[in-house]
């Protein structure tokens, strides 16, 4: 049995450590940096696309 998502592997575009979650990756997920607290916004799941979430304030 295989499980795709366990082999996606995020990397923090601000500090490049690997940046783990629990549960199924979605689409429009935010991810944290464990890190640095870089927020990630998943843009798509398959292939993995993702990309640094810049908050608006
Ligand atoms: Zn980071």
């Amino acid at each position: 049995m295989t499980n795709k998502q366990n082999d996606l592997k995020l990397v923090c575009p601000d500090c490049q450590a690997e940046i783990k979650w629990e549960g199924e990756l979605n689409l429009g997920d935010i991810v944290e940096c464990q890190e640095c607290g870089t927020e990630v916004e998943i843009l798509s799941v398959e292939p993995l696309k993702y990309c640094e979430l810049i908050e608006q304030k």
